[in-house]
């Protein structure tokens, strides 16, 4: 009888520490603030989602750590903005073979501007697909409380900036950003972008040459542009010069490229667009 009882004892040790052996804890890495905080809302209090960029940090030249590379490589599953946006995590995944541990919320930029979190219902459907793509792939992680909260407070953000950005007239509508961050959100809110400083958002990206400094100072006057936009953190020198040249008012730096630190205002995806959407719209408001 003994025997059988401790055959049963060491089978069930056996079993558990089998269960040990193959089923590691679940990691997730997102690639910065805004991934991050979808996911974790995504999750609840479950799990702790690790993040790749910094809080207050540019996305564009970031470039990954031996650390980071090692969270990576332990991510059960790893999710990322889009390949054209994090080019940095792209190649790490590629390398490494890990695309099916990759969920991309926008996989197929069908724009050339990849700043798709700027308008908010994009934004919804993005968290949408992430919700079931936990759901599915770490199934009994998801969180359906905090989710359903954010998806209200997506749809609050969309309604209050609707409902803002329509009070503009219709000469108060046009910006030049820095780099082509805003289009989405331009097209959402009726506001129209007349040109870019840079080409482009990446850490190489060279600054205008002087055909295109003075194709943005006519554009300034032709197009009645009201605002030059900055991405808050970066060199504005050419920004400011170019808003004395064209005698507008200086350039009025946002920051939709990530979240502020916790307890800031900003430091959470809606609290940064609300806050970005009543900056720019005092700027575009000042005759
Ligand atoms: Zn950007």
């Amino acid at each position: 009888m003994l025997r059988f009882f401790l055959t049963i004892f060491f089978a069930i040790l056996g079993l558990a520490q089998l269960g040990a052996q193959t089923t590691p804890p679940i990691r997730i890495v997102a690639s910065f603030t805004i991934p991050h905080e979808w996911c974790q809302v995504a999750v609840g209090q479950s799990l702790n989602v690790k993040c790749l960029v910094p809080e207050k940090s540019e996305l564009h030249g970031f470039q990954l750590s031996a650390k980071d590379a090692q969270s990576l490589d332990r991510a059960s599953l790893i999710i990322g903005m889009s390949p054209d946006l994090e080019p940095w995590l792209a190649a790490w995944v590629k390398a490494n073979h890990r695309e099916a541990k990759v969920i991309w919320l926008s996989p197929a930029s069908p724009t050339t501007d990849p700043h798709r979190w700027t308008d908010p219902q994009e934004a919804l459907k993005m968290l949408e697909a992430l919700h079931l793509a936990l759901g599915r792939l770490l199934p009994g992680v998801a969180s359906p409380q905090t989710y359903e909260r954010q998806v209200a407070e997506m749809k609050a953000v969309d309604q209050d900036l609707s409902r803002l950005f329509s009070s503009l007239p219709e000469n108060a509508r046009t910006v030049i950003t820095q780099h082509p961050n805003l289009s989405w959100f331009a097209k959402r809110y009726g506001l129209r972008i007349a040109d870019t400083i840079l080409a482009s958002g990446s850490a190489e990206a060279a600054d205008p040459s002087a055909r295109h400094y003075s194709d943005l100072l006519t554009q300034i006057r032709t197009q009645q542009v009201r605002v030059i936009i900055t991405d808050e953190g970066q060199n504005e020198t050419l920004a400011r010069r170019l808003a004395k040249d064209a005698a507008i008012p200086a350039p009025l730096a946002l920051s939709f490229e990530y979240l502020e630190p916790r307890g800031q205002d900003g430091d959470s995806w809606a609290s940064m667009m609300r806050r970005n959407a009543q900056r720019l719209h005092a700027a575009l408001m000042t005759p």
